[in-house]
């Protein structure tokens, strides 16, 4: 029944998540303090009463977060790299194509590039991205559409919607408000499994991060307190090209206690950094690619 295409799981994932994760989340559980309906008190409750967006809780780019302070406290706006555009294009086709499938309606992907992206003069200045949007969006078409005829053949007395919500069970760029949490701005999940729990974070990036994880575990916390449900999966999606070749690959955990309250220090740190207008100061070493470097360092 499963293909293996970006948010959806392979035979692998699949036994991941039940033989391993969801047993796992039975038999460990998860701190009933540290679940996202618990935002009202301690340690959930935000000390202050400033809030940051959710990148800014997860980014670890910076080691001192001084990208937070500029941002948020100088008002400084970063300078985009080419990861972030390239990022950014492939966010859209993926969450376009699969918001298309479920509405029926898919659009010519050349119209659609000219008017959603190649508009943006930032995307027509970084070559290849056309070509590599153009691979993803044929990926996840493909994909969507194998989920969906598979699940026919199963269930061929399924209505259409039926059908689409069970095959492609995606809520995708779903928002949340996470305010409860000390969360400013609307919030954008990339992709939320209801069937199966699955909060998706997806990366267009080829070298794996341990703290990758935050988001997914943020969004988590988030969902938990606005829809008083429990999440207990995450699942950081890399997407990577070689050559002409797209490669996806998934890390699939369940999001432990260590996990929560990792990105409640994240939270409460970098609030603190906002509330308290406190410059963290430059490290030894900075990422290389930082889009607050020509501020920052000059
Ligand atoms: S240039 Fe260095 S200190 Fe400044 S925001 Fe970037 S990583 Fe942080």
């Amino acid at each position: 029944m499963w293909g293996s295409g970006l948010y959806f799981l392979s035979n692998m994932d699949q036994k991941k998540l039940v033989d391993r994760i969801l047993p796992t989340a039975r038999s460990v559980g998860v701190s009933e303090d540290l679940r996202g309906w618990n935002w009202h008190r301690p340690p959930l409750k935000p000390v202050y009463d400033e809030r940051v967006p959710m990148y800014a809780v997860c980014s670890k780019y910076c080691p001192t977060s001084r990208d937070i302070f500029l941002n948020k406290v100088v008002g400084v706006s970063p300078k985009p790299s080419q990861a972030v555009v390239l990022g950014t294009a492939l966010h859209r086709v993926v969450s376009t194509v699969i918001s298309s499938f479920l509405d029926g309606r898919i659009p010519d992907f050349e119209a659609w590039y000219s008017e959603a992206l190649r508009s943006r003069n930032v995307v027509d200045q970084l070559p290849g991205v056309k070509d590599r949007s153009r691979l993803v969006w044929d990926y996840v078409l493909k994909n969507c559409e194998i989920q969906y005829v598979n699940r026919r053949s199963e269930q061929p007395y399924a209505s259409r919607r039926d059908l689409l919500a069970t095959s492609v069970p995606f809520l995708v760029e779903h928002k949340v408000s996470g305010e409860l949490l000390g969360l400013s701005g609307l919030l954008s999940v990339d992709c939320y499994d209801y069937l199966r729990g699955i909060v998706f974070d997806l990366k267009v990036a080829h070298e794996p991060k341990d703290w990758y994880r935050l988001s997914p575990t943020g969004y988590a916390i988030v969902l938990e307190s606005v829809y008083e449900v429990p999440v207990d999966a995450g699942c950081v999606v890399y997407l990577w090209f070689h050559g002409d070749e797209l490669s996806v690959t998934k890390d699939l955990f369940f999001i432990n206690d260590d996990l929560r309250s990792w990105w409640l220090e994240e939270r409460d740190s970098k609030i603190s950094i906002v509330a308290q207008k406190m410059d963290p100061g430059i490290p030894s070493k900075c990422y290389e690619d930082c889009i607050y470097r020509e501020s920052c360092r000059g």
